[in-house]
């Protein structure tokens, strides 16, 4: 049983094809699993049925020979994809018991492919958060612990049940969204693979929006070699999605030789940031050591404008988010609230919003309408979209020289939960991942190593746009020397 349900999706595949075990058997070793971290508090929903069904179907086309790279593979999924039929809340009770009639692209593929389903995956509401405690189905707690330690720890946000759930080997894969670093900094936290893609390699359609301009689906996996499998399955060409790109997917898996010569990285000044741990800063040094070991040269370069970056954020996301959330309205979805004698069209809206939104969404859709609205828009809004061309422009710069970023994912390791209730400091957790989303770039997040009290770190790769193959490559190399094997002891 537990062999099983710690399996990569390569060995499984290699298992699957040869008959050695069924999808079946896989996905009821999970189902298992999952009944089993209840406490963990990780899926939202859990869907044993459909996951039996699938696995069936999918051991049916193993026995065909017709099995591509996820069949049999079962995954949890983050609870703002739009999964036909069951709910998909984006952890918000204003979506209570939102039954999709439809399903979202990414999802559909993996499917197609041969995925099982096992549930969705508690999140910060609307996937505003770095903790998963702003979720409707309150906090997802991480199978890790801190050496002499049980005070429960964040698994990061907002993706935090797609983190907790592989770490706790209560999925294969999980799939996370990243607007700001929710896949990155929750891998990182967890000791995960944690990967964004491009904005526009994976198709947005059907995955309930935050920031669309910063949206960007992704996978959370065990090893790299699992996340190129992974991102070959979501990733397409989507006339659904107008701003999916028009790039036939690579072969991600091909890509995968760990031979790193010729290649140079870039480590960028700007993010020594004032006060970065001695810990972050060896774990750094060492991953530009792990890399030259595999035949890179590792240079200094600048992304001058990274300062700017995160309240430049702070202003996008909420602006997008203020204008995304404006459909909920009592009307159209899930929650109404109950109105008194004499209330009209307006009470509703008013009352319906107010109970249905939690205290960060309110927070930052006044932000964003206020950014946004005449008199201040020329101040932040449009001073924030300049800030982003530099920052974009920074980084197209940097990538006439060098193949691939080299950062910290996050400035320190998992905090307890309930350790960071001012939410500038929370915002504070995504200082090394936002200017990728800003860029629209592809990062992703490997781990790297263990803090002195034994929590996972990660080290984050940027890629250049629509170069995830070398990206990935270069994080497969990073992966072999940094040698990261580190589970959480079981204790749930
Ligand atoms: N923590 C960031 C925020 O709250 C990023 C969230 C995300 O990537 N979805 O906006």
């Amino acid at each position: 049983m537990t062999e099983l349900t710690t399996l990569s999706i390569a060995d499984a595949r290699e298992k699957l094809r040869a008959k050695e075990i069924s999808a079946s058997e896989l996905t009821e070793a999970y189902i298992a699993t999952v009944e089993g971290g209840d406490v963990l508090n990780a899926y939202s929903v859990k869907t044993p049925e459909i996951a039996r069904e699938q696995a069936a179907a999918a051991d049916k086309r193993l026995g065909d020979g017709d099995a591509p790279s996820m069949c049999g593979i079962p995954i949890g999924v983050k609870d703002l994809y739009c999964t036909k039929g069951v709910n998909s809340q984006s952890g918000s009770n204003i979506l209570r018991d939102f039954k999709p009639t439809y399903e979202s692209t990414v999802t559909q593929n993996l499917w197609d492919d041969g995925a099982v389903m096992l549930g969705k995956l508690s999140m910060d509401e609307f996937a505003m958060g770095s903790s998963n405690e702003t979720s409707c189905y309150g906090p997802v707690i991480s199978p890790w612990r801190a050496k002499g330690s049980d005070a429960k720890l964040t698994p990061g946000g907002s993706s935090g049940g797609s983190a907790t759930a592989l770490a706790a080997d209560m999925a294969m894969a999980t799939l996370g969204t990243d607007t700001g670093g929710s896949i990155r900094q929750p891998a990182a936290f967890t000791g995960l693979v944690g990967l964004k893609p491009t904005w526009g390699r994976v198709s947005r359609w059907g995955i309930i929006a935050f920031a669309s301009s910063l949206d960007q689906a992704g996978p959370f996996t065990r090893t790299v070699r699992d996340a190129a499998i992974m991102l070959g399955s979501m990733a397409s060409i989507d006339d659904k999605d107008s701003t999916s790109a028009e790039i036939e997917v690579p072969d991600y898996e091909a890509a995968l030789t760990g031979d790193l010569k010729g290649k140079r990285i870039g480590v960028p000044k700007e993010y020594v940031a004032d006060g970065m741990s001695s810990e972050i800063k060896a774990l750094w040094e060492k991953g530009a050591d792990d890399l030259r070991a595999k035949g890179a040269e590792v240079v200094e370069i600048s992304l001058p404008h990274t300062k700017y970056a995160l309240p430049s954020y702070y202003i996008i996301a909420p602006a997008e988010a203020s204008s995304n959330l404006a459909r909920y309205d009592g009307v159209r979805y899930g929650q109404r609230a109950e109105l008194a004698q004499g209330d009209g069209i307006t009470e509703m809206y008013e009352k319906s919003r107010a109970e249905g939104f939690g205290h960060e969404v309110k927070r930052r859709i006044m932000m964003g309408a206020y950014v946004l609205s005449a008199g201040y828009y020329d101040a932040y809004y449009s001073r924030a979209q300049k800030i982003r061309t530099l920052i974009k422009g920074d980084f197209e710069t940097a990538f006439e020289n060098v193949d691939a970023i080299l950062t910290p994912t996050t400035p320190s390791p998992a905090f307890e939960l309930g350790a960071v209730s001012d939410p500038v400091e929370m915002y504070l957790q995504d200082i090394f991942t936002v200017t990728v989303n800003m860029a629209g770039l592809p990062g992703i997040s490997v781990p790297a190593g263990l803090s002195e009290t034994g929590l996972p770190l990660g080290l984050q790769l940027i890629g250049k746009a629509f170069d995830e193959a070398n990206l990935l490559n270069t994080a497969y190399a990073l992966e072999d020397t940094a040698g990261f094997t580190a589970k959480p002891e079981k204790w749930w």
